[in-house]
């Protein structure tokens, strides 16, 4: 985002505080929009032939320096990137780092269905919340395309998590999934 206050935003919107954003005026709308609570979307004058130009202006200014990727589909889909900061302690990241445990495809295939199976359902109740695995990363090991493709078949059959296939060079350093 390249705008640092709700007052540099509030210069591209309206400024007609019309309430159709759910606000009662164009600067609180502003402020939301920084905290990403609210999105342009929602301003629908700002879409009108008026202020088109300065709604594609914004957009371009609001959009984080890295950009966001959804990976996977419906529940277990998971958002990543889309920060405006390299590290942490600079900011709180607005979508939390996802976590993916490993399967190879030179494994058996009763215990590599039983791996996929535990990364699944992996759940730990931690400060109030429920944690969960994100992915399942599938890593190429034979170097063998047959091979590696009927693993990933043979996991994706077991898991709705996304998938992140390694062809190459992967180390790890996760403990066995208990
Ligand atoms: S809808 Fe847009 S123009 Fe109307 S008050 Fe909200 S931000 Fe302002």
């Amino acid at each position: 985002m390249k705008l640092s206050s709700p007052m540099e935003i509030w210069e591209y919107l309206p400024g007609t505080n019309c309430e159709e954003c759910g606000e009662k005026t164009c600067l609180a709308f502003a402020s939301l929009l920084k905290e990403r609570k609210k999105k342009l979307e929602q301003c629908p004058p700002l879409f009108e032939p008026e202020y088109a130009e300065k709604g594609k202006k914004l957009a371009e200014l609001l959009a984080p320096e890295v950009s966001e990727v959804e990976i996977g589909v419906g529940a277990r889909a998971s958002k990543i990137g889309g920060e405006d900061i390299m590290h942490r302690h600079e900011l709180t990241f607005f979508n939390r780092t996802a976590l993916a445990y490993d399967v190879w495809d030179t494994m058996e295939e009763e215990e590599l269905r039983e791996r996929v199976r535990k990364i699944t359902n992996w759940s730990k109740f931690y400060v109030g919340e429920s944690l969960r695995l994100d992915a399942v990363a599938v890593r190429s090991v034979s170097g063998d395309a047959k091979t590696f493709a009927g693993c990933v078949k043979d996991v994706a059959e077991e898991t709705d998590l996304p998938l992140v296939l390694s062809g190459g060079q992967f180390f790890s350093i996760q403990p066995e999934i208990r």
